[in-house]
């Protein structure tokens, strides 16, 4: 039997309210036993982690990772390892591959491959619609089928609400959440940052917080008549958490997220016509900024992703208008969140760990993000006292737009496991 021994950490698993200094035993890629003093089998490989941090391996629900198509921007091997290197050891990829993943195959293509790669665990999301057009109903049972775990348009908004209502119904009935990427096309036009005294100051168009609230209030209303489950991605304004609250109230099953940029950075990172600041929904005013990490302190947003979104330089170096969006991520947002959450104050180390594991475990269905007997040992531990810069060129994504180039973080991943598989050391000695 292949025994690990992780000796003296902090165990961290939310899912069973556990914060406490303990061992963690692997048996054969399956936690066999959690907490108090456990003595080692012989041959047991030990870790002693004293002073260190154990979680369960982080779940990243929002990831693009190009691949096919896009093999120039990011492969599933380098997305992958990029993950692993944020400590992250399940990630959902995101439909808008080219071709899109609105049919079967390229659904069972991303699970071979992933398998044959064997880093981190990949469920794939299906599209909403045939080519993301916002037109038809793509495949969604043939792609549940292959594997899928839930449907996304990610990328742009199902625009007419007919077809929306129509496609929560059929997720529905497939069991499969709905996860939206709220914009009203009409209101956000040409804009290319959020709407404010910066845009002005810039003379760069704008887009509202409004474009994003029209969104989220048909989201959730259809939700309502609909009955299917429903994830907000990347919400960063202040009437999309309200609004959000209001519907949880009244027992819509709506889940939410948001990512490290909408509450680590404002709009003031556009300054100098930064493009690397340049994504959807933008990076929005102080006043939202404040917003959404109230969301994130009382529940209301229950998940924190990436949108880790790789784009080649030559993207971004071209003007405001014209640049790409988007900013990788994965390797930076359990330190964003540590730096920018927990040591400001705003969360609990738990509560931080459970927007990243058991959470968004919960809102895909998946059996992972916790470290509870039995389950199977996807761990990762950190060292929170690593003080980091981020550089994008020292990291395993091939993305190299960052837009937290340069900024410092506490915290770092020293081993994750997958399934017992320690994969840090190996990408790490590459
Ligand atoms: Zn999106």
């Amino acid at each position: 039997m292949n025994s690990i021994l992780l000796s003296g950490g902090r165990i961290i698993d939310p899912a069973h309210g556990i914060d406490e200094i303990g061992d963690v035993l692997i048996q054969d890629g399956i936690i066999a036993q959690r907490g108090g003093e456990i003595s080692p089998p012989k041959n047991a490989k030990i870790y002693n982690l004293a002073g260190k941090v154990i979680t369960p391996g982080l779940i990243d629900i929002q990831v693009h990772l190009r691949e096919p198509g896009r093999e120039d921007k990011e492969t599933l091997e380098t997305g992958l390892k990029s993950a692993l290197c944020g400590g992250i050891t399940s990630v959902v990829s995101m439909p808008n591959t080219t071709p899109i993943t609105d049919s079967q195959s390229p659904v069972e293509f991303q699970i071979k491959r992933a398998k044959e790669l064997n880093l981190a665990n990949l469920f794939p999301s299906g599209a909403i619609t045939k080519g993301q057009k916002g037109e038809m109903l793509s495949e969604m049972w043939e792609m549940k089928n292959s594997g899928i775990v839930a449907v996304t348009d990610d990328g742009v908004d199902v625009q007419n609400e007919g077809i929306l209502e129509k496609a929560m119904l059929y997720a529905k009935t497939h069991g499969l959440v709905l996860m939206s990427h709220c914009q009203n096309e009409d209101m956000s036009g040409n804009g290319v940052m959020h709407e404010g005294a910066v845009s002005t100051r810039l003379a760069l168009p704008g887009i509202s917080a409004e474009a994003e609230d029209m969104g989220v209030f048909k989201n959730l209303i259809l939700a309502e008549k609909t009955g299917c489950r429903l994830h907000l991605l990347h919400n960063s304004t202040k009437n999309a958490v309200e609004l959000i609250a209001m519907f949880q109230k009244r027992g819509v099953l709506v889940t939410a997220e948001t990512c490290p940029q909408y509450f680590c950075l404002t709009d003031e990172i556009c300054n100098g016509y930064n493009t690397f600041a340049k994504m959807y929904p933008p990076i929005r005013s102080k006043e939202h900024q404040k917003a959404v990490i109230e969301g994130l302190k009382n529940g209301t947003i229950s998940v924190i992703s990436t949108d880790h979104a790789p784009h080649l330089h030559s993207e971004k170096l071209r003007s405001f208008l014209e640049a790409t969006w988007g900013s990788v991520g994965l390797e930076t947002s359990f330190a964003a969140g540590y730096t920018y959450l927990v040591k400001a104050g705003h969360l609990s180390l738990s509560q931080l760990v459970e927007k990243m594991t058991i959470n968004p475990a919960k809102v895909i269905g998946i059996q992972r993000g916790t470290l509870e007997k039995g389950a199977v040992a996807d761990i990762s531990v950190f060292d929170l006292d690593i003080k980091w810069t981020a550089k994008v060129s020292e990291m395993q994504t091939k993305g190299k737009n960052c837009v937290f180039e340069g900024m410092e973080f506490f915290g770092k991943p020293i081993h994750v496991f997958v399934a017992g598989e320690e994969k840090l050391e190996k990408i790490l000695s590459y």
